[in-house]
């Protein structure tokens, strides 16, 4: 006898639940055996008893829980046993440094968990890499025609004249700590700013992991560490999100800020921060990246989860593709 078709996924409240070999994608909860797409908070949390992933995401799992206990390292395209004939298959997802989709087959089904991803290029990591499948499980963070990101380099450019126009203030970007910080400054590098850019704390051990695989981010100073408030006037000053409007912004000389998030798109949300300089540059697929990307995958069956589903869901019966909405709790991406 036969199982069902699929029946050894199952999508619950709290991760992807791969029966047979007990393991989670992605879990929201510490469990024995974890597969992990990539190391945002959401989607990479300690506690697990086993963890597997690549070995960008465990170094940055290793950053931010100080563990490597259980750590199994899955290079890209190099396929993995994990019991009970499932084998799991890590690829590039183009969203962050070490961020994977996985693969899953077992019984000749072959299932894809995006993860978080995007299709726009980003020096800070390997790009996307469209994979068939049966069923494509995706992520719908701007699952809306509305969100359409611009190419990032009208919005960096748009940062270099502010600082051109304005030489005696400074702007302080709030960013992501994980992928957006660094993308932001390879591509201000790209541009032919090589300027000291100052990080706020925060960023450095970050940055420095970045650099340790590979990635270029040329002279990153510390606020902390400038000799002068007058140093900093007509630079760059890059901060997690959440301290563009704290105490520690009081040492920059007349910043500017501004924000690097796919939000900045919606005009009362950069109101609502106080940034007047929105950026808008998002780590995470747009409406047409989506659309394009299940239609190049062009599975027997896409699940959508984590952001606005039902746009996506009515695109793809619109488009007469099979399509659920998953109801996954916990995957937040409010400054991404
Ligand atoms: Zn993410
Ligand atoms: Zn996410």
């Amino acid at each position: 006898m036969t199982a069902a078709p699929f029946s050894w996924i199952r999508p619950e409240r709290h991760g992807i639940h791969i029966l047979p070999a007990d393991a989670w994608v992605d879990p929201a909860r510490p469990v024995p055996r974890a597969l992990v797409t990539h190391g945002h908070a959401d989607h990479a949390r300690g506690g697990h008893g086993q963890t597997i992933a690549t070995p960008a995401t465990l170094a940055i799992m290793a950053l931010r829980y100080q563990t490597r206990a259980g750590a199994v390292a899955a290079e890209y395209g190099e396929a993995v046993s994990i019991g009970a004939g499932v084998t799991a298959t890590f690829l590039p997802a183009g969203h962050v440094l070490g961020s994977a989709q996985i693969l899953l087959e077992h019984a000749g089904e072959r299932v894809i968990i995006t993860g978080d991803y995007k299709r726009a290029p980003d020096p800070t990591c390997a790009p996307f890499e469209v994979t068939p499948c049966d069923i494509f499980i995706t992520e719908a963070t701007f699952g809306l025609p509305v969100f359409a990101h611009p190419p990032i380099q009208g919005e960096i450019a748009k940062l270099l004249n502010y600082l051109d126009n304005e030489p005696e203030s400074c702007v302080l970007v709030g960013a992501y700590a994980l992928g957006k910080a660094q993308r932001v400054i390879a591509e201000l590098r790209a541009s032919g700013h090589h300027d000291t850019i100052w990080l706020h704390g925060a960023m450095e051990a970050m940055c420095r992991l970045y650099e340790e695989h590979g990635v270029a981010l040329g002279d990153l100073r510390l606020v902390s560490d400038a000799p002068s408030k007058e140093a900093l006037r007509g630079h760059i000053v890059i901060a997690p999100p959440s301290a563009l409007h704290d105490r520690w912004s009081r040492r920059l000389p007349d910043p500017v800020t501004a924000m690097a998030s796919g939000w900045m798109r919606v005009r009362a949300r950069a109101r609502q921060r106080g940034v007047e300089l929105p950026l808008v540059i998002s780590d995470h697929a747009d409406w047409n990246e989506l659309t394009a990307t299940i239609a190049e995958v062009n599975p027997q069956e896409t699940w959508i989860t984590h952001g606005r589903e039902e746009a996506l869901l009515r695109w793809c019966q619109l488009n007469q593709r099979r399509a659920r909405a998953l109801a996954l709790v916990g995957y937040e991406d409010e400054d991404d």
